[in-house]
């Protein structure tokens, strides 16, 4: 395996269907023991390759899909997880998603409705930047609609991820594991940097004096919505260098589960010699 220097294990990071999974099982810094940034570099790199043709085959066999789920706290990495794991991926497969506060029209139907649109069509990776969990996070944390409702909701959304799966449609999730202390470092260098106070909203200091309910919510959504069809990752995400490479790892081992394959022509060969082409 000298094609990807570094030999990655995610599959301690899965939560396992069942329940009884606790957070703090995974430490938010965990390396592996890992520190060579520059076999890291190598290996990210070599592994953005290996996606980019397995994204070609995946768009070319038209017949499946991809689906990352990415959930994090504010200042967890979701906007550079999707920057640098899928640099290098031809945009034309990919469909990248933020779900924001649902707009009056979208609350007017179930939750599920405006997730459901965006889901990615066949041949294409799509990304969820934020998702259909927000309606089990942060509406549990601000008790936006009523308990038994919430409740219903983690079998709502399993079934919903089981439909896509047996509509040919793989769904992966990643939670990026990062601690309280490590937001307020992340969130400090955000206000003392001009470039970057475009990301930060007074509201995400609101945000994080729940840190602990926010735990919690995650915590359960996490035990009660990881299936074998769609399994929850909870991946270490304060060295960004292996968050990356566990990501990218990660979905270019679920394509190549999937393996796509070029579609055989529709025409015979034979019949177009290319040097008969005039
Ligand atoms: P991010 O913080 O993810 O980088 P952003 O800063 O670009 O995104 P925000 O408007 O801060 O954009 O984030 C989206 C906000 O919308 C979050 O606070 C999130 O909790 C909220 N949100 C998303 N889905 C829902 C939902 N279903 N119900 C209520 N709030 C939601
Ligand atoms: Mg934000």
């Amino acid at each position: 395996m000298n094609e990807h220097p570094l030999d990655i294990d995610y599959d301690r990071y899965r939560v396992p269907p069942g329940g009884g999974f606790r957070l703090s099982s995974i430490a938010s810094d965990d390396t592996q023991g890992m520190d060579d940034k520059d076999a890291a570099r190598a290996t990210l790199s070599a592994l953005r390759e290996r996606l980019s043709s397995l994204q070609e085959r995946l768009y070319a066999e038209d017949r499946q899909a991809l689906l990352l789920v990415l959930q994090a706290m504010d200042t967890g990495g979701k906007d550079s997880t999707i920057r640098s794991v899928m640099k290098g991926v031809n945009p034309q497969g990919c469909r990248i998603y933020g779900f924001k506060k649902p707009t009056p029209q979208e609350l007017a139907r179930d939750f599920l409705w405006r997730v459901h649109q965006r889901v990615p069509p066949k041949g294409h990776i799509g990304i969820f930047n934020r998702s259909h969990y927000e309606d089990v996070l942060v509406v549990r944390v601000h008790g936006l609609v009523p308990p038994e409702l919430i409740e219903k909701r983690y079998d709502h959304i399993n079934a919903f991820e089981r439909l896509l799966h047996d509509h040919g449609t793989r769904v992966v999730k990643v939670y990026l594991h990062i601690s309280k202390d490590y937001q307020l470092e992340r969130l400090r260098r955000r206000l003392e940097r001009p470039d970057k106070w475009w990301k930060f909203n007074p509201q995400d200091l609101e945000e994080r004096k729940r840190w602990d309910d926010y735990m919690r919510a995650y915590e359960l959504a996490l035990n009660r919505c990881s299936t074998p069809e769609a399994p929850w990752y909870v991946v270490p995400a304060e060295k960004r260098w292996f968050r990356n490479l566990v990501v990218a790892r990660l979905l270019v081992d679920t394509l190549e589960a999937m393996s796509p394959q070029y579609p055989p022509p529709s025409f015979d060969p034979a019949d177009y010699p290319p040097a008969s082409l005039r």
